[in-house]
């Protein structure tokens, strides 16, 4: 663990690009990291299950298959227990939402124009040239498109026709989504004093798009300022699995909400087994299944990262395709498992090549040619 905390994400800079400021790793930190590479290779061959079945403990079995999901190598849930350990796996103050505010803050002070409530319908390429979106109809004009729309369905769903390009169709063979269905409750009771988050075996598993869920996961939010009325605790649960289908086939069925609301009740029944002081104690509930997150994000099965097994190939997929210029992905899917710093990487990657390509200066402040 103690090697593994010292393993950094690499942030480097594109080949030939002109920066104000180069980014690069010192020999302390690649000599720092050197420890732990030995070691990898020994948990990149297993899954986290695998892991986990090496311990003769069944509690510490399913503590290791839960905590990122079984089918993940081992390798992230190292990496998981070693960014923890090192203090360095924290949240955003606020939550996601104050997060995104501040990153819009920081856009619009740096003369970004953000236009909300505005759903792109494709992306429009004209002579194999990306010249803007189209709006309802509107073509959008700009100099450049960078697509942060999931690349998975962008690829196949934002253009006027499907991008085939080598890379898109390993991306479209080799790609495991990522997907969740989020259980949200505002509890009149207050939880203060109770860990933060807890797992445990319930009594009978919870049904959860027609599958069992065998272990339960709660956030406890109690403490966090805001985020309930004084006296109240804010409890969310993910249930890690992929329920597209089972989602989509029960709106086309019309049992949809009543499934959600069955889901819910059986969730608060299960946790005021374990937690009896919650029970009649629910104020608000909220379930997000995979087609919430599809219709908020337009992402490939409402999914939000990708797993990444142990047979899975390590690749940063291109920030440009091959075939339409001035054309540029980022997000979470352009290397998996994803998340937030792939996310980030991977949008000032596509700048990086968008300045490249307009022969501008990254980190400067100046408008491209027109
Ligand atoms: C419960 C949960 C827990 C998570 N925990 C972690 C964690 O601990 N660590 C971590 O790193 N990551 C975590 N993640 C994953 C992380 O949140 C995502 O991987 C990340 O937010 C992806 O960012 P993105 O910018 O690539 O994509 P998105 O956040 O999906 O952004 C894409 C944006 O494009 C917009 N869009 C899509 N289509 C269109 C269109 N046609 N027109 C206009 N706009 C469009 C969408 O509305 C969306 O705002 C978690 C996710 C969930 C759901």
């Amino acid at each position: 663990m103690k090697r593994f905390a010292k393993l950094n994400m690499p942030v480097t800079d594109i080949k030939g690009l002109k920066t104000k400021k180069k980014s690069f790793m010192s020999l302390g930190t690649i000599l720092r990291m050197l420890p732990a590479l030995p070691k990898m290779p020994y948990y990149a061959r297993q899954s986290a299950k695998e892991y986990g079945m090496r311990y003769k403990s069944e509690l510490l079995q399913r503590l290791f298959e839960n905590i990122i999901g079984p089918d993940y190598s081992a390798t992230a849930l190292v990496f998981t227990f070693a960014t923890l350990a090192s203090g360095d796996g924290g949240y955003p103050e606020g939550g996601s939402l104050s997060m995104a505010l501040r990153m819009a803050k920081k856009f619009d002070i740096l003369g970004g124009k953000i236009r909300y409530g505005m759903r792109v319908n494709t992306v429009s390429v004209r002579n194999g040239i990306a010249d803007g979106v189209v709006v309802d109809g509107e073509l959008l004009q700009s100099e450049a498109v960078i697509v942060t729309r999931d690349t998975l369905s962008a690829i196949d769903d934002l253009f006027d026709f499907p991008i085939r390009e080598p890379w898109t169709e390993r991306m479209r063979k080799v790609t495991k989504p990522l997907l969740n269905t989020f259980i949200c409750l505002g509890i009149e009771v207050d939880l203060e004093g109770l860990p933060e988050k807890m797992g445990f075996v319930p009594m009978r598993p919870l049904m959860c798009g027609g599958k069992e869920e065998q272990v339960i996961k709660i956030c406890n939010y109690a403490g966090y300022e805001g985020y309930a009325p004084k006296g109240c605790t804010a409890v969310t649960s993910a249930i890690i699995g992929d329920t597209y289908d089972y989602s989509k086939a029960r709106k086309e069925d019309g049992t949809y909400e009543i499934e959600k609301e069955k889901l819910a009740k059986d969730f608060i029944k299960i946790l005021s087994e374990k937690l009896p002081q919650t029970a009649e104690k629910t104020a608000v509930w909220d379930v997000a299944t995979p087609l919430t997150y599809e219709r908020y994000l337009g992402s490939f099965k409402g999914s939000w990262m990708t797993v990444a097994t142990k047979e899975y190939k390590m690749e940063y997929y291109p920030s440009k395709p091959e075939n339409i210029r001035n054309l540029y992905f980022a997000g979470q899917r352009l290397r998996a498992p994803g998340g937030l710093p792939v996310a980030l990487d991977s949008g000032r990657r596509a700048v990086q090549f968008l300045c490249k390509d307009f022969g501008m200066v990254f980190g400067q402040s100046e408008k491209p040619p027109a």
